[in-house]
């Protein structure tokens, strides 16, 4: 399931393809996926505009579109658990599993969300209820511990919940308790001023790191290795949840119950914490 890492490096990567390009038309094949916004609507909004940049809002892609009029026009889409967007030849098939495509001039290239799994979402204008973005200047280790302060709420729930922090997932959310040595059950209210220091540095380094080595990663459209990855590799398009081998390899805890703490040599342990899988070193984690 692509997190804020992921979809950044789509996003610098279609940022570099997108803009100068215009929107000739909107087809969707997939109504839910862009529901409640119609078809129409959403040809209304954007035909004829002009992509001028692609921004990213926690794991949202944000679209801003220029009209001819002047004024700008915005589409965000969330890749849920299995969305890919790419830029195809327009003269070619529609993809398998293609939800929504507009056709772009003036070369002759669509744009394609690929969603097998349909959890992924679009919608016009920009994402709403976000909270601050984990890798901007602005975000201080004070706005993490006020987040915190009231909620007797697992700090791992937490750290999922988009409005504390905009990005996270349950993969980067395990990786960071640990780097922090911080235990994933933990109410957040009980965390102390060091600990949360400490959680926001980790937030900031497992995101910066994964973000690093995706964009060190080639482009494989043809593979369907779009851009997503998860710590260096790209996952089979067709099953988010399991995550090939080597992938494993640079995780601290994800995914990696009953081997070894790579800082302890701890067994690593598994439980379930509002319903997410949930890995924890019991020795380095407190
Ligand atoms: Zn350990």
């Amino acid at each position: 399931m692509p997190e804020l890492p992921e979809v950044e490096v789509l996003r610098s990567h279609l940022h570099e393809c997108l803009p100068g390009l215009q929107v000739r038309s909107v087809t969707v094949l997939k109504p839910r996926i862009t529901r409640p916004v119609t078809e129409a609507q959403l040809a209304q909004a954007l035909v004829g505009a002009t992509f001028r940049a692609v921004l990213r809002r926690g794991k949202h892609l944000v679209f801003r579109l220029n009209q001819p009029q002047g004024h700008d026009a915005w589409m965000h889409v969330h890749l849920g658990m299995t969305g890919r967007v790419r830029i195809d030849p327009a003269a070619d098939a529609f993809p398998r599993h293609a939800a929504v495509t507009l056709a772009l001039g003036p070369r002759d290239l669509r744009w394609v969300l690929v969603d097998p799994r349909q959890f992924g979402r679009v919608g016009l204008g920009q994402p709403h209820g976000l909270g601050p973005e984990p890798l901007d200047d602005a975000f201080l280790p004070e706005h993490l511990a006020l987040a915190l302060a009231s909620s007797r709420q697992s700090i791992k729930a937490r750290l999922l919940d988009q409005s504390v922090v905009a990005g996270i997932g349950n993969i980067y959310a395990n990786e960071a308790l640990h780097r922090a040595g911080v235990r994933p059950s933990r109410p957040a209210m009980d965390l102390r001023p060091a600990e949360i220091q400490r959680l926001h540095a980790a937030i900031r380094h497992v995101l910066a790191k994964a973000i690093a080595m995706g964009k060190a990663m080639e482009l494989d459209f043809a593979d369907g290795m779009d851009g997503l990855f998860y710590f260096g590799q790209a996952p089979d398009l067709e099953s988010s949840e399991s995550p090939v081998p080597s992938a494993v390899e640079a995780w601290g805890v994800y995914d990696r119950a009953g081997q070894a703490c790579r800082r302890c040599g701890s067994l690593i342990q598994r439980s379930m914490l509002a319903g997410r899988a949930t890995f924890h070193c019991p020795r380095c984690q407190r």
